[in-house]
């Protein structure tokens, strides 16, 4: 059973490892991920948010939930602000800006590569999880 970690915690601020090939053992755990994202109605969440430290997203685009493993930004256009919170910072709500439209790029949970064009919130979703794996989140971007 995988619990939801909050900050402030070291593994939130740890850079994942790549997973090498996605088994029935990351398929699982992928689809345990799935379960807390939705006990807690988040959109998007990372691994090492439940304490695993491996490159390991979902998000829930509302048709569909991408499961995907070492997931990377090949292709980025725009910019957009958007308020952001995030399951691991409960108290807080951060306007952010980032990229409008970003292509993604990774394997999914059958170990097939897969490419996701996405924009608007979603697009701000998968750069959020893909943050959280190099140890980033929202309170970095507030400007001090
Ligand atoms: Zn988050």
């Amino acid at each position: 059973m995988l619990h939801l970690i909050t900050y402030p915690n070291d593994i939130l601020r740890k850079k994942s490892k790549p997973v090498k090939t996605v088994t029935d053992k990351e398929k699982r755990i992928l689809e345990e991920m799935v379960n807390v994202m939705q006990s807690f109605k988040g959109v998007g969440l990372a691994a090492n948010q439940v304490g695993l430290n491996i490159r390991l997203i979902v998000v829930d685009t509302g048709d569909i939930v991408c499961k995907i493993a070492n997931p990377e930004i090949i292709d980025r256009k725009g910019s957009s602000e958007l308020e952001e919170g995030c399951l691991s910072l409960p108290s807080q709500c951060i306007t952010i800006k980032r990229f409008n439209e970003v292509t993604v790029k990774g394997l999914d949970e059958n170990n097939k590569e897969v490419i996701i064009k996405t924009k608007g919130m979603y697009a701000h979703v998968f750069q959020h999880e893909i943050d959280h794996l190099d140890g980033k989140l929202i309170i970095d971007y507030v400007k001090k």
